[in-house]
């Protein structure tokens, strides 16, 4: 049998569901092939639970300051399990949710694992399908590291397994993940542990962000460990140790996180037999407007070794939808001046280019504005948490090409910010704002 489609889409994640149903508005016979549970990673082991986790733990954060405001509140515990089966409820409605729209909107949903046989057909469980277009949107999987002991580790998508709370914590990694899911352990109550290969943490983003979160996180108990090069896990009669390559020990813990990096999910796709080309990691190259080297086959998404964010993999499905069957030629996501949040204790916010990186393409013209205060939250107690703001700016009209915040509410903040700066914000735009008062936010738009 060979059913016929304008398009199938391979991935029942954020961007190919994102993407199918902007198609589908437009009146393109659509399917999407899909082996997990709808939504992807996002809603099922990232963004959405990895958000209830970082609200589960941001309430032990706050019980902290509780008598500074008057209260006399005693925690007798937190029950992770019951935390877990709500979570686990939600994320199952949500499951419904997609499968419904996806219905709705006519797509037919195919369920298993997709593999080209050539440009126009694909076979999922000895089917066979044919479009015109075929776009990948099959995400990316948690890197193992490659040592003997590593496969005693678990990975971010394992944790959201976890029916209880491990009380002893080892996690290796210094990007997003890792620093998010030490936080929410550390503020739950394990003994959280954090090693990291080079001397600092989360690197990708400006260096200021690094500084102040490891400051912090070391301030609120979690013990970061530089420069460790891991070469084996051991298991002993007390938990897991993991072994550096300069014989360092860490542990026993009774979790070990690996939290090393993403790749990408190609190895079932057998591209070669529809030509599509991938780089050495295993990523799908595409040009400005997703498409891969075969004309009818595109690519969107973290598969595509862009930006891993949620709604990058939307807008970018979104909009492709919108030039291949809504006739806006020429339309494309752009991937400059992207906005993210580190759901980290306390959070980041950040736009635009690192101060690295501006000085690197702008040299002298470069100027850079710092703000570091302890909000008013903390201003009744004892325990002190700062935040800092750096504002990177550019030639004579000091156009704002990075804004970067780590602190109480950073989270909520950059994403107004973001619309400034894609509209050509300069500093004394910000300047000739009006500030909201009282609030952290109000420290972007009054820095001198
Ligand atoms: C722990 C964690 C936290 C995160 N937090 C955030 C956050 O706070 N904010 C944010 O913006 N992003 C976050 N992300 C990233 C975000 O989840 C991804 O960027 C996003 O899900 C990418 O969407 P996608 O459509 O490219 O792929 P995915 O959502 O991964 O979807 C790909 C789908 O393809 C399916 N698939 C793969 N191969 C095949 C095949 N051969 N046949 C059939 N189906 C296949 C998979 O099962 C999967 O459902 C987080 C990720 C993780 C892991």
């Amino acid at each position: 049998m060979l059913d016929r489609f304008d398009l199938l889409v391979i991935g029942g994640g954020s961007g190919g569901i994102a993407h199918a149903r902007r198609a589908a508005e437009y009146g393109a016979k659509v399917g999407v092939i899909e082996y997990g549970p709808l939504g992807g990673t996002c809603v099922n082991v990232g963004c959405v639970p990895k958000k209830v986790m970082w609200y589960t733990a941001s309430h032990a954060y706050h019980f902290a300051h509780a008598a500074d405001y008057g209260f006399d509140v005693a925690v007798n515990g937190h029950d992770w399990a019951a935390l877990k089966a709500r979570r686990d409820s939600y994320v199952h409605r949500l499951n419904g949710i997609y499968g419904n729209n996806l219905d709705k909107s006519g797509i037919t949903t195919i369920i298993g694992t997709a593999s080209f046989v050539d440009a126009h057909t694909v076979a999922v469980e000895g089917v066979q399908y044919h479009a015109d277009r075929i776009v990948i949107a099959t995400g990316g999987r948690p890197i193992v590291p490659n040592i003997s002991g590593a496969d005693l580790g678990i990975t971010s998508d394992e944790f959201f397994e976890l029916e209880e709370r491990p009380q002893r914590v080892l996690v290796a990694g210094s990007g997003y993940i890792a620093v998010e899911l030490a936080g929410v352990f550390n503020g739950l109550g394990s003994e959280t542990q954090l090693v990291v290969r080079k001397d600092s943490i989360i690197r990708s983003f400006d260096s200021m962000l690094g500084e102040q979160l490891m400051e912090a996180m070391q301030k609120d108990g979690v013990n970061i460990n530089t420069r460790v090069t891991p070469s084996s896990v051991e298991q002993t009669d007390d938990g897991l140790i993991l072994h550096a390559q300069d014989g360092r020990m860490f542990g026993p813990v009774d979790c070990l996180l690996w939290a090393v990096g993403r790749s990408p999910n190609v190895a079932s796709l057998e591209l070669g037999n529809a030509g599509v080309q991938s780089d050495d990691a295993g990523f799908i190259p595409t040009d400005d407007f997703q498409q891969t080297n075969v004309e009818n086959i595109f690519a969107l998404g973290d598969v595509t070794g862009r930006p891993a964010l949620t709604p990058v993999a939307i807008a970018a499905g979104r909009r492709l939808a919108d030039r291949l069957y809504g006739g806006m030629d020429g339309r494309h996501l752009d991937y400059k001046l992207i906005p993210t949040v580190v759901f980290s204790h306390p959070p980041i916010g950040t736009v635009g280019m690192t101060e690295d990186a501006a000085r690197a393409e702008y040299g002298d013209a470069v100027k850079v504005y710092t703000s570091g205060f302890t909000p008013m939250y903390y201003a009744l107690g004892d325990k002190k948490q700062r935040s800092v703001m750096k504002l990177v700016v550019a030639g004579a009209d000091e156009r704002v090409l990075g804004c970067h915040v780590i602190g109480e509410g950073a989270d909520e903040m950059m994403q107004g910010f973001a619309v400034a700066m894609r509209m050509g914000a300069t500093k004394a735009d910000f300047d000739d704002t009006v500030a909201i008062h009282p609030s952290n936010a109000e420290e972007l738009v009054t820095m001198r």
